[in-house]
């Protein structure tokens, strides 16, 4: 008989999508986290919850296996949501079509983190595991991990590899490598005039955010791996002025990792058009691109091994466009393996949802993943 039903699991996931947990409501993210640490508790998993304090949601961890000298394994799941509190009554309703289980989050990734959890507490529970285990339940991978990233990096120090239970490619493929982002704010201001009488002396903000935009967008290279967003922008107060403020927001994707600081740079270092508007820039690089080493390469043949057991081919996705907090782990040159959770489609869409057929065998993934690798 089979360890894993698909059924219980669903049943698993449509309870952890009932609490809803978008990134910055810190209570709902802290309901969600009161849930992982009660599903967690079990003999022989030591569980910390690391307090956020201050406008920042908790990280919940739970450590289980033998206290012996074998590098440990570090698994990621995030506990957000990118979809607002009321999303289940109104726009995406918990529902069941077929094998599909719709939901905010049952995608993305809830469903994989339910599917890690039971893993974990199966081989603990079978006394199976062969090295320690440092399972992190995060709470704010979709704003970038602003928070956790550094606790992510502090765990990762000294582990042999890290299992992230992002979703599944179509196909079931797994991710090995992803793309890198920054997210910048470019604020201009300009000077305030009348659109009539004040020709002279006025200084469009938004004219020179049009300058800037073509100029930075510019920088794409498809070739590279690069592309630039400009996807918000906000400027001006009335018609008939000319506008003081304006400010956009700037998106990169990068694949290299020579190209970050290249990138930075550009936005960084923004002359004006018109010396008289003034240009301020805020942000980040948010993620490193996540590239696939010899290390990972090898990684990914010991999972593909494991997966033809089950009959899962588990073949890699060549580059995902986004990112994960695998991106974090895998700049850090620890091996690192992504897209370990659920199969489904329509991720932070209000089509999100789950296919549940193959969620027993995915968990069996996990469990012989997490006991033999
Ligand atoms: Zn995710």
């Amino acid at each position: 008989m089979a360890r894993f039903d698909s059924e219980d699991i669903a049943q698993q996931i449509v309870r952890w999508v009932s609490c809803e947990s978008p990134s910055r409501d810190i209570a709902a993210v802290n309901r969600m986290q009161d849930i992982v640490e009660a599903d967690l508790a079990a003999p022989g998993i030591e569980i910390s919850r690391i307090a956020g304090g201050d406008g920042k949601a908790d990280v919940v961890m739970g450590r289980a296996g033998p206290a012996n000298n074998q590098p440990p394994v570090l698994v990621l799941s995030h506990i957000d949501t990118v979809h607002p509190i009321g999303t289940i009554e109104r726009d995406l309703p918990i529902r069941r079509e077929g094998e599909r289980l719709y939901g905010p989050g049952t995608l993305d990734m809830k469903g994989g983190a339910v599917m890690g959890l039971a893993a974990f507490r199966a081989a603990v529970a079978d006394d199976a595991l062969r090295r320690p285990i440092i399972y992190m339940f995060t709470p704010d991978e979709e704003i970038g991990a602003i928070h956790s990233r550094g606790l992510i990096e502090q765990m990762a120090q000294g582990v042999g590899h890290v299992l992230v239970t992002e979703p599944a490619r179509p196909g079931g493929r797994v991710v090995t490598a992803r793309r890198g982002s920054g997210r910048f704010d470019v604020h201009l201001r300009g000077i305030p005039a009348h659109s009539g009488s004040g020709q002279d002396v006025g200084r469009s903000a938004i004219r020179e955010a049009a300058h800037q935009i073509l100029r930075i967008e510019a920088a794409a290279d498809r070739d590279r791996g690069i592309s630039v967003t400009v996807g918000l922008m906000k400027g001006g107060t009335a018609s008939n002025t000319i506008p003081e403020h304006a400010w956009f927001n700037v998106d990169f994707r990068i694949t290299h990792p020579e190209d970050a600081e290249r990138m930075e740079a550009l936005v960084r270092g923004l002359e004006p058009v018109d010396p008289d508007v003034e240009i301020t820039v805020e942000g980040c690089i948010t993620r490193p691109p996540y590239q696939k080493s010899p290390e990972i390469a090898a990684l990914h043949a010991r999972v593909q091994e494991i997966g033809s057991e089950l009959g899962l081919p588990l073949d890699e996705l060549p580059l995902a466009g986004g990112g994960s907090d695998g991106n974090f782990t895998a700049a850090m040159g620890i091996p690192t393996m992504d897209g370990l959770g659920i199969e489904g489609a329509g991720a932070h869409t209000l089509d999100e949802h789950a296919i549940i057929t193959s969620v027993g065998l995915r968990t069996e993934l996990m469990y012989r993943l997490l006991t033999r690798l």
